[in-house]
């Protein structure tokens, strides 16, 4: 493994594969909107090329029924494809019975257009909060191996401001910290999405923070999370790389939340992938012992101790 920045981390890098005008703000605010998803899934694919770098690409099922050679093509590039719901509906919006059935329904869509059954998941909106911490038990019945979904961040909209920053093997009794090897724990894993400092918390996970934080700032908290042995967990959206997507109808304010940046996110991410080394999620869980490469977990095993 090559050795960056004086450490040998290996950080997660992840997309969250929706259609642009899925967005939560967005969907009520446009009529009629133009899909750019192939156009912008071969731009970060090219990307990746260049860099010889996998990544996990948390897939929609209604985008996978709707497009499953472009599923199938970014998992033959040597791709992870994970879950990211079937409708792009949060937890807070759905019982755990209807989670399960989102779950079903895009492991099944994933399965027919790939072969692969999904091993991780990603919450829309990161909605995996304490509000909705019932969603612990039906992944792990569902069979998935590991979540994506915590952020360890206080918003207004999602975030477990207390939760671990390192990626760790879920506790049964609280699922938001790290537990002991005497306690009974999951079979899953959590892998966090990343955030630096211990007691105000700033994200510098990719999405909204990638576009709008300058790109050595984001070096910086990388290096700062790697230095305390964290691999950081990065998201994009393929469409965020995509420049093209139709803006004009949007109010100001929404056209800042979801478009700022945009123009210039191909140029950061590139910065990042030849500054760091990035992998998959489940490479990068295999690598902490949290997850063997047969699929199976290791011993159970827990977070080396988090200091912070
Ligand atoms: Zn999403």
């Amino acid at each position: 493994m090559t050795s960056f920045n004086g450490t040998s981390k290996t950080n997660v890098l992840s997309f969250d594969l929706e259609h642009w005008h899925s967005a939560t703000l967005l969907s009520s605010a446009l009529e009629d909107p133009v899909d750019r998803i192939e156009e912008s899934v071969d731009i970060v694919l090219n990307l990746l090329r260049k860099h010889g770098v996998t990544a996990t690409f948390f897939v929609v099922g209604e985008v996978a029924e709707e497009y499953p050679d472009l599923i199938d093509r970014v998992r033959s590039e040597g791709h992870e494809i994970g879950s990211h719901g079937h409708t792009h509906t949060p937890l807070f919006e759905l019982s755990p019975a209807a989670f399960e059935t989102e779950l079903e329904r895009s492991s099944g869509a994933i399965e027919r257009a790939t072969g692969v059954e999904p091993e991780g998941f990603r919450a829309p909106n990161f909605s995996v909060t304490r509000e909705t911490e019932w969603a612990f038990d039906v992944l792990e019945s569902a069979g998935f191996r590991y979540d994506s979904s915590v952020f360890p961040v206080k918003t207004p909209m999602y975030g477990v401001p207390d939760a671990p920053r390192r990626p760790y093997t879920v506790p049964v009794d609280d699922p938001f910290r790290i537990g002991s090897n005497r306690e009974a724990l999951r079979s899953l894993v959590e892998s966090p999405l990343a955030a630096i400092g211990s007691v105000l918390r700033l994200p510098i996970a990719g999405g909204f923070y990638g576009r709008v934080l300058p790109e050595r700032l984001l070096k910086w908290g990388i290096r700062r999370l790697n230095r305390r042995g964290i691999p950081a967990n990065l998201y994009f959206h393929p469409w965020e790389f995509n420049p093209a997507i139709e803006v004009e109808s949007l109010r100001p304010h929404k056209r800042f939340v979801s478009f700022h940046g945009v123009e210039g996110l191909e140029s950061k991410l590139d910065g990042l992938l030849s500054a760091f080394s990035f992998n998959t999620a489940r490479s990068v869980l295999e690598q902490e012992a949290l997850l063997d490469s047969g699929g199976s977990d290791v011993e159970r095993a827990v977070g080396a101790n988090d200091l912070e």
